[in-house]
């Protein structure tokens, strides 16, 4: 198979790859979306660690190709999501509920191959089957907007509240429709680059404008 490989700083080859040999309890899926994020650019210039060399990718969807004989929950043709973090479930934090401090921590697609690639090998604790009918493309958003919903919790929105989103890439459009849909009144998207602003007023902000822009008021 293709896979996008990480091979240090500033180097992402795209190379031929084998597809290694299932253990038990994971699955094969093959991948049909899987999304660019920040922390791939940060791995890629070194301001973020990861693995090398590693098939980088955590934000993807797919279907299953092949499972190991002990994975009875999923099935071969079942489209799936991926939750990329891999806690251990055993350490003072997994036991106490904070996963995300969880000292044995892995990542597709950081510390483990990604779905940057044609195939992904994948603990099937880590997938969430969907129904047929779902739209792959939607499905590899799984994971950011996982993110921007414990955003939005902490970001506490009552209705009627004006709410000001800084940067309209992909999280910052996701937010647009979140905080519209927690009951915010006015959506105020502060964004530099035209067609972005378009989209964000597009999915629901109810002003866009620029950093640069001098005469607001
Ligand atoms: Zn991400
Ligand atoms: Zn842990």
């Amino acid at each position: 198979m293709l896979a996008a490989v990480y091979n240090g700083v500033n180097q992402l080859d795209l190379l031929e790859h084998s597809i290694r040999q299932l253990k038990g309890g994971e699955v094969l899926i093959k991948v049909s979306y899987c999304g660019v994020c920040g922390t791939d650019h940060h791995i890629i210039s070194g301001k973020a660690p990861a693995k090398i060399p590693v098939i980088l990718g955590h934000e993807f969807s797919g279907v299953i190709v092949d499972k190991a004989d002990n994975v009875n929950e999923i099935q071969i043709g079942d489209k799936v999501a991926v939750d990329p973090n891999i806690f251990c479930g055993k350490c003072k934090y997994c036991r106490k509920a904070m996963v995300h401090f969880c000292e044995n921590h892995h990542a597709l697609g950081v510390t483990l191959d990604g779905g940057f690639a044609e195939y992904a090998v994948v603990p099937s604790s880590q997938i969430y089957s969907l129904p047929n009918e779902f739209d792959l493309s939607l499905a590899a958003f799984a994971e950011p907007l996982s993110c921007c919903l414990r955003g939005i919790k902490q970001a506490d929105i009552k209705p009627g509240d004006t709410v000001a989103i800084i940067g309209g890439g992909a999280i910052g459009l996701m937010m647009i429709q979140l905080v519209k849909l927690s009951g915010a009144a006015k959506v105020i998207l502060v964004e530099p680059i035209e067609s972005r602003k378009k989209i964000g007023l597009k999915l629901g902000a109810d002003i866009a404008f620029s950093p640069d822009d001098k005469n607001l008021v």
